[in-house]
């Protein structure tokens, strides 16, 4: 089973090297994917600072097309060190204060946010639109 930093290596090895081909990019990608899997979801759940239990997934709190709101179940990656969750602007904690958002992303078991550092970051995604040629007359 690879290390988890062996899995960034070889990720970072195999997008840096321009010499394999687009077949062995396809193939290694698909075995590295598939060992990277294993080892963080089965391996490597991440444990609730407060409780102490191993959580499947985390609940974050959503506004419901209704105006109210809800905690959903969101699972979650581990990058490196940071856990990380992608969801959209219907996340209640969107524009709320530091301390405010930390009660929009719950522990599973014991309802608290999860981890001891209330350190958070948000980031805007970008969607990037391109438009190959050989796909102009696809609708
Ligand atoms: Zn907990």
């Amino acid at each position: 089973m690879l290390s988890k930093e062996e899995c960034y290596i070889a990720l970072n090895d195999m997008y840096d090297s321009t010499l394999l081909s687009k077949d062995d990019c396809k193939g290694n990608r698909e075995i590295l994917a598939q060992l990277i899997e294993e080892h963080f979801n089965k391996n490597t759940l991440v444990k609730c600072e407060k409780c102490g239990k191993e959580m499947p997934y985390v609940l974050v709190n959503k506004f419901n097309y209704s105006g109210s709101d809800s905690f959903l179940k969101y699972s979650y990656n581990r990058i490196g060190g940071c856990v990380s969750i992608v969801a959209d602007r219907n996340w209640t904690g969107y524009e709320l204060s530091e301390e405010e958002i930390l009660e929009t992303i719950v522990c599973p078991h014991c309802g608290k946010y999860p981890f001891q550092s209330k350190e958070i970051h948000v980031y805007d995604e970008v969607e990037i639109v391109m438009f190959p040629k050989e796909n102009k007359n696809v609708d």
